[in-house]
């Protein structure tokens, strides 16, 4: 018995000819040694190139030489023991087919056998079963320019330059490897479009990825994102996404709150989905900068806008603000169209005997929330008068979570209880923006 692996070792086996062709399909099928067929005087295929010299099971290939079939039919080519069961084209001098895939991953020899006989071997080096790379997920899958991804998957090379990573064309630098998973950033340039992993072998799948507007934090400004939120349209659903950074873990009533709120306002028939993700190590900011703050988001955030979900990033952070001055202490942040953040230091430093953290905490959510609905005349038109403009972008009456003590150590000067409800003048002004 010889097996076409065998018998395609060069000349030494030349003379061997296949007792009849068709029976040499699959793997290991025997050349019919000792005289099955009469050698005929047709001249032996001879193989001289092939282009490329490697890739996965489905890569096509084309194979130059002489004395091959005319018709696809007349010729056999083996990759190793596995016989190509697709052939593209085929002359005397040239084949073109695919790498079969039951082709054996490794150096194998590559020979085309006809009537005639068998050719000469080539070698050919098939790239892992399954294709080369394979990309299983990517997280997050969408994200502005500098996000970091992680592309999970196999077939991944340890070292990370020898893996190419491009988004939608545009290639990108691999951070760190391992054979399933990788971390890059998006890269400068990039558009929505197909992430695709490249290695010596071939090329992987492509997972869809959405490159979010840059600018600010990539989200535009406070109130910028006000009409995603208030309306169903494009957006039918909403996702809080709430990370922590260790020691300012969130309030699980304050946090119900907020999506009361929310859902009270907004109009996502879909549902608004409250997802308590990451709590992460302090970075150890005494007095957090608003790029800190971008920064850290960028790194931990893993959902943004879209399909039919608008997503509400919320990040509980610890120390201060570097808008604190001595004991007047900024306890909320709207930094983003989609994001803010809480001071939870601050927060509790606000408390008082009769007014507890957890209910500061919750009025610091709703007033933050209101920045990202575009409150107060900071992206939803006022229907009324209603700004305090000595103070920004907060309302005028002390009854409203809108009121600029609320985000502030103030609050505690704050006669009764904190307001965690829009005034009026407030609801007016998301109801005539799409809001409820
Ligand atoms: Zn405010």
């Amino acid at each position: 018995m010889v097996t076409r692996a065998e018998s395609s070792i060069g000349a030494l086996v030349a003379p061997l000819v296949l007792g009849v062709l068709s029976a040499g399909c699959g793997g290991g099928s025997s050349g019919g040694g000792g005289g099955a067929a009469p050698p005929t005087t047709t001249t032996l295929p001879q193989l001289s190139a092939v282009s490329p010299t490697q890739g996965p099971p489905g890569t096509r290939v084309t194979i130059t030489g002489t004395g091959f079939a005319a018709s696809a039919q007349g010729n056999a080519v083996f990759f190793g023991a596995a016989q190509a069961t697709t052939i593209f084209a085929s002359s005397a001098t040239a084949i073109e087919c695919e790498v079969p895939p039951g082709a054996t991953a490794g150096t194998v020899s590559l020979s085309v056998s006809t009537a005639a006989g068998a050719s000469n071997a080539l070698s050919f080096s098939v790239s892992a079963q399954g294709g080369g790379p394979t990309i299983a997920s990517l997280s997050p899958t969408a994200g502005p320019v500098g996000t970091t991804v992680t592309i999970a998957g196999t077939g991944f090379d340890p070292n990370p330059a020898a893996n190419t990573v491009t988004f939608n064309g545009t290639p990108t630098t691999v951070g760190s490897a391992s054979a399933t998973q990788l971390t890059v950033p998006v890269p400068s340039g990039a558009t929505s479009g197909v992430v695709v992993v490249t290695l010596s072998g071939g090329s992987s799948n492509g997972v869809a990825f959405t490159v979010t507007q840059s600018g600010g934090s990539g989200q535009g400004a406070s109130g910028s994102r006000a009409l995603d939120y208030l309306s169903a349209v494009p957006f039918t659903n909403l996702l809080i996404e709430v990370d922590s950074v260790q020691g300012a873990a969130p309030d699980a009533a304050a946090l119900d709150r907020l999506r009361a709120r929310i859902a009270e306002r907004c109009n996502k028939p879909g549902g608004v989905t409250l997802l308590v993700d990451d709590t992460v190590a302090s970075p150890g900011f005494s007095n957090w900068t608003v790029s800190q703050i971008q920064a850290f988001e960028q790194q931990h955030r893993d959902h943004y806008p879209s399909g039919n979900t608008a997503v509400l990033y919320v990040l509980y952070l610890d120390n201060g603000s570097d808008g604190d001055s001595g004991n007047s202490r900024v306890l909320g942040l709207s930094y983003s169209g989609t994001s803010f953040c809480l001071f939870k230091d601050s927060v509790q430093s606000a408390s008082t005997l009769t007014i507890s953290g957890p209910v500061i905490e919750r009025a610091v959510l709703v007033h933050e929330l209101g920045h990202n609905l575009g409150l107060v005349n900071n992206g939803v038109p006022m229907q009324t008068p209603h700004q305090d403009t000595a103070n920004g972008a907060h309302d005028a009456n002390t009854g409203c979570v809108m009121h600029f003590s609320v985000e502030t150590s103030l609050v505690s000067q704050l006669l009764g209880t904190v307001p965690d409800q829009f005034d009026a003048a407030c609801i007016a002004d998301l109801q005539a923006a799409g809001g409820k």
